[in-house]
C-alpha cells in the first residue's frame, strides 16, 4: 500500500520506520526544509517514560492561579481572543480531578513504557547515534513542601511499577555530584534509574536519512492546504506544489494537525503550548549535569547531551505564534544558573541558542493514536510534552491499525471519541 505520512517530526519520521519495516511504500511530506524543524528540534531530551503522565492533575488550577501572578513561573497564561484557546483551557481544568488523572496516567504510562521497549528494539535494528544517554532522571525539590509532594508521586510510581529511589540531600549529590556547586538549597530529589535521555533532533534526522536509503520519498519544503474528502476517503493532499495521492495518509503534523483536520470535521482539541530550551557546549571539568536534572521548582529540565547541555521548560499559552519572548529563557536560564552556576557562567549573559517549540497538547494528556471515521486517514498527534518519549511506541500502535493487526498494547483512551 502506498502511505503518505504528513509531517516529519520524530512523531512523523518514527511512523514512516514502522511503516517501511511493514511493507508500505511510504512518502513524507513537510513543509520545512528538512526533518524535526518544528517542535521536535530542541526539546528537553528527556527519554522519561516514569515521568510521563498529564498536566492536568489534581492541584494544578490552585497552581496556576498562583502562577498567574508568580514572577518566572513554569506556565503563562496569554489570554487572546480564541475559542479553541478557551474551551481547551476548560477541557484541562475538568481534566485535573483525581480520577481522571490515574485515568490518563494509567493510558500514557502504557504508551510510554511501551515506546522504550520499542525505541530499543529499533536502535538496535538501526545503530543510529543521537547522544543517547541512559543515566535515568533526577528530580530535584528545592524546599521541604516540595519534597513533601514527592511522596504522592512514589505512591503512583509504585502503584506503576516504576523504579525510583527517594533520597536526601546527600543522596541527591551522589547522583549528581555537580549539584555541590548549586548556588541555591534543596532538600531532596527523586531518582528514576530507568529513564533515558538523547537529542531528538539528531535521532530524527538520522533516522530520516536511514529512510532515504531504505527507499522512503521525503518531500520537504511542501505545505498542506487542505486533504480532499470525496465519498467519505481521502481522495487527494492539497499542497503548495500540487495535489499528492496514496492509498491512506497519517497527519502527524504536531499542533498545526488541526487546521487540516478541522474542515474534515474532526474538531481535536489539541492547542501549541510553547516552551523554550537554550544549548550550550560543555567542557570536561564544567560542573553540569552526568545525565538529567528535573528542577521541580520552575519545571525546568537539564540534560546533558553528549559535550552538550539543554535546559528546557516553560509553558506559554499563546496561540501558534513560536517567537522567543525573552521572559522565557529568563526563567529556563534562571533555573540553570542556581543549580549549575559554571554552566550559566559559560553563557556570558547571554541565552545560547534559544529556541522556541510547540508542544501538541490534549487537555487529558494521551495522544490520538489511529482511526479517525474517514476511511483512509488516520492520526498519530497530541503528544503533548511526551512526544520524544512515546514516538516509537505510538508509531508501531498506528502502523499496526494502518495493516489491521491488533497492537500489541491495549489501545483504549487513545481514540477520537474518548
Ligand atoms: C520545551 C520543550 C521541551 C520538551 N521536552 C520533552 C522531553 O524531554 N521529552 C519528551 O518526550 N517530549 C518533550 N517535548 C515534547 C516533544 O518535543 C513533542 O511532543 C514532539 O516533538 C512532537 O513531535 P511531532 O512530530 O508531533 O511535532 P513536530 O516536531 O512539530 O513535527 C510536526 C511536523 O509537521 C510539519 N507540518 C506542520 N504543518 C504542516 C503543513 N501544513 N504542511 C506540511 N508540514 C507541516 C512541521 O514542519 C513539522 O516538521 C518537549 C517540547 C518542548 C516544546
Amino acid at each position: 500500500m502506498r502511505v503518505m505520512v504528513l509531517g516529519a517530526g520524530v512523531i512523523g519520521t518514527t511512523s514512516a520506520y514502522y511503516l517501511t519495516k511493514s511493507g508500505h511504500e511510504v512518502e513524507v511530506v513537510d513543509r520545512r526544509s528538512g526533518p524535526a524543524l518544528e517542535t521536535s528540534f530542541a526539546n528537553a531530551g528527556g527519554i522519561c517514560p516514569g515521568f510521563a503522565g498529564p498536566w492536568a492533575a489534581p492541584g494544578m488550577p490552585a497552581n496556576i492561579l498562583r502562577w498567574l501572578f508568580t514572577r518566572h513561573a513554569p506556565l503563562v497564561l496569554r489570554p487572546r481572543l480564541d475559542p479553541h484557546q478557551w474551551r481547551w483551557l476548560i477541557r484541562f481544568l475538568r481534566n485535573c480531578s483525581a480520577e481522571r488523572f490515574a485515568r490518563n496516567k494509567a493510558r500514557m504510562q502504557r504508551i510510554a513504557h511501551y515506546s522504550k521497549a520499542c525505541l530499543k528494539e529499533l536502535c538496535e535494528d538501526t545503530g543510529i547515534a543521537f547522544d543517547h544517554g541512559t543515566g535515568g532522571v533526577l528530580q530535584l525539590f528545592r524546599t521541604e513542601k516540595e519534597f513533601a509532594g514527592a511522596a504522592k508521586s512514589t505512591r503512583v510510581l509504585a502503584e506503576f511499577g516504576v523504579m525510583h529511589r527517594v533520597l536526601d540531600a546527600k543522596g541527591v549529590l551522589a547522583v549528581e555530584p555537580a549539584l555541590g556547586a548549586a548556588a541555591a538549597d534543596f532538600a531532596g530529589g527523586l531518582h528514576l534509574p530507568d529513564d533515558e535521555t538523547g537529542d531528538c533532533h539528531k535521532f530524527t534526522v538520522a533516522l530520516a536519512e536511514l529512510l532515504h536509503r531504505r527507499g522512503v520519498v521525503f518531500k520537504f519544503n511542501t505545505s498542506v492546504k487542505r486533504l480532499r474528502l470525496e465519498r467519505g476517503r481521502i481522495a487527494g493532499v492539497i499542497t503548495d506544489r500540487g495535489t499528492l495521492h496514496a492509498d491512506a495518509y497519517i497527519v502527524a503534523m504536531g499542533s498545526a494537525a488541526v487546521h487540516v483536520l478541522r474542515p474534515l470535521g474532526l474538531n481535536l482539541p489539541i492547542y501549541p503550548v510553547k516552551g523554550y530550551s537554550v544549548t550550550m557546549d560543555v567542557d570536561a571539568n564544567m560542573a553540569v549535569p552526568r545525565s538529567s536534572v528535573m528542577d521541580e521548582h520552575y519545571k525546568v529540565m537539564i540534560t546533558r547531551l553528549g559535550t552538550r547541555l539543554r535546559a528546557a521548560g516553560i509553558a506559554e499559552l499563546a496561540g501558534d505564534d513560536v517567537s522567543i519572548r525573552a521572559s522565557g529563557p529568563a526563567t529556563v536560564l534562571r533555573s540553570l544558573r542556581e543549580l549549575f552556576p559554571q554552566a550559566a557562567l559559560a553563557c556570558k549573559g547571554g541565552a545560547p541558542n534559544a529556541w522556541a517549540g510547540l508542544r501538541p497538547m490534549t487537555p487529558d494528556g494521551p495522544p490520538y493514536l489511529g482511526a479517525t471515521g474517514i476511511a483512509n486517514l488516520y492520526l498519530n498527534v497530541g503528544q503533548g510534552s511526551n512526544g520524544w518519549t512515546q514516538a516509537c511506541g505510538g508509531a508501531q500502535v498506528v502502523t499496526d491499525i494502518v495493516c489491521g493487526r491488533r497492537p500489541q498494547i491495549d489501545v483504549e483512551g487513545f481514540g477520537i471519541n474518548r
